[in-house]
């Protein structure tokens, strides 16, 4: 990271109302005193002034905008931003702009540069900043409720905590090394011992949540399965509410999976129709039916869809053994069945569909969407959001789990320390001077 100020313009670039352009770092307001007749000397932090905009060596007007000044440390960055509302019209930002990249040590921002500021001036963690990005991205309710925690510091804290703990446990080890004539106290090892077996439980209890946290960001994944010309391609569209996929009664018409994102009473849903399962000798397909197989491996849920008038859930057999957790049986075409056939149905609780019709699709829906919701309120509120937290976590727990006193103390304390590591790779913490500030800082042995 080097020194300069930088700049970049934070909302979209096009015709809008107003532009908010961006300025971090120690010059900051130099850019008020090339640029407007306020004495920069005498602004205040986190007033607006209403002002002319003024091209720098020119001395013509620009545009009138607002500024805000924040002072370091109290601003998103930790450095010293000014913020310039200026109307949104490309005229105005490019020569805004063009203004301040003449400024000498301005330079344009990078992508995500303002965050990478904040972070290496501890304004916030790695899953702060992660937590802020899927804001950014949300498009559901669900994602945006997790991505504001995550923003505030949900996963940091936890982390945090179980990081300064090992940190702790770490530097008594250490001091013990430096000092092998000294006896670890009985008290200490069922300390040390105790807080181990704490964290470990709690680390593998966070890591059960069933990638809750991961398919909250990326999406549920919903595959569509069924013999061929059940109709699992209407029923996408029927989804979808449009025709996202070729609809025929050509078996093995649907080659590819073909996703479609829907928002499910607030939650993300990816739903994929898959090519028919079936053996066949043609090349194109057999891909498909490859593709069909990952898929439901990786499937949140599948809808086992059978035609009605002459399939069942038995279709299903042959992998119900292996899936039947994440099974949901529907059968489709009731607008072939006659009355007696449909409340045979209904007797046994059958999701009945027509796809083509469009009937019962959003009673369907509901079903899966309060299946959905009961996976997210039977898990805590604090979810894994990123495979690599997991990775990270699962290392700790490895390292963790093969920690004990009775070992050489140099070895318990790695275990311990790669622990920490690990953790401390997530929040982006890493915990060298921490170790020698608690040894030389907080305690004692020998004067
Ligand atoms: P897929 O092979 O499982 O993707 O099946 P398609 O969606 O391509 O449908 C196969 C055939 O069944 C097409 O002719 C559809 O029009 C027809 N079909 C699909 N759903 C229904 C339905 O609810 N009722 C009736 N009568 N026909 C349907």
């Amino acid at each position: 990271m080097d020194n300069k100020t930088i700049y970049a313009l934070s909302t979209l670039l096009g015709k809008s109302g107003v532009a908010v352009i961006r300025i971090s770092g120690k010059d900051a307001l130099k850019a008020v005193e090339l640029m407007t007749d306020i004495d920069s000397k005498c602004i205040k932090p986190r007033y607006a002034y209403f002002t002319d905009l003024k091209d720098k060596e020119g001395g013509y007007k620009l545009d009138k905008c607002l500024i805000l000044y924040f002072k370091a440390p109290h601003s998103f960055t930790g450095e010293d931003i000014v913020e310039l509302q200026t109307h949104g019209s490309r005229a105005v930002i490019k020569s805004v702009l063009n203004n301040l990249s003449k400024i000498s040590d301005f330079r344009m921002a990078e992508p995500g540069e303002f965050s990478k500021r904040a972070f290496y001036n501890q304004k916030m963690d790695l899953t702060e900043a992660e937590g802020l990005a899927d804001l950014i991205d949300a498009e559901t309710e669900a994602q945006q409720k997790f991505a504001i925690r995550q923003m505030e510091g949900s996963l940091k804290n936890l982390y945090e905590d179980w990081r300064k703990e090992l940190v702790n446990i770490m530097a008594y080890l250490e001091a013990y090394i430096d000092f092998p004539d000294e006896e670890i106290p009985e008290d200490t090892i069922i300390k040390i011992n105790n807080t181990v077996f704490k964290l470990r439980n709690e680390i593998r209890k966070h890591l059960q949540s069933d990638n809750i946290g991961e398919r909250l960001r990326e999406g549920f994944r919903i595959v569509i399965i069924g013999k061929p010309n059940a109709g699992k391609s209407s029923l996408l569209n029927a989804f979808a509410k449009r025709d996202v996929v070729i609809v025929s009664d050509i078996a093995g018409t649907t080659r590819d999976a073909i996703d479609i994102h829907l928002n499910i009473k607030g939650f993300p849903i990816i739903i994929t129709d898959t090519a028919g399962i079936r053996e066949t000798e043609e090349a194109i397909e057999k891909q498909g039916v490859e593709i069909a197989y990952k898929k439901i491996e990786d499937a949140d849920l599948l809808i086992c869809l059978y035609d009605a008038s002459e399939g069942s859930v038995h279709d299903f057999d042959n992998i119900a053994e292996k899936f039947k957790e994440k099974m949901v049986f529907v059968a489709n075409k009731s607008d072939k069945l006659d009355s007696k056939e449909i409340s045979d149905l209904h007797r046994k609780n059958e999701l009945l569909i027509s796809a083509k019709k469009q009937e019962g699709i959003d009673n369907l829906l509901n079903y899966i969407g309060n299946i959905i919701e009961d996976r997210f309120t039977s898990n805590s509120n604090i979810l894994i959001t990123r495979a690599r937290y997991r990775e990270a976590l699962n290392e700790a727990l490895k390292s963790l789990d093969i920690f004990s006193l009775n070992k050489e103390i140099e070895l318990s304390a790695e275990d311990i320390r790669l622990a920490a590591r690990e953790i401390g790779k997530i929040t982006g913490r890493i915990e060298i001077d921490e170790i020698l500030d608690k040894i030389f800082g907080s305690f004692c042995i020998g004067k």
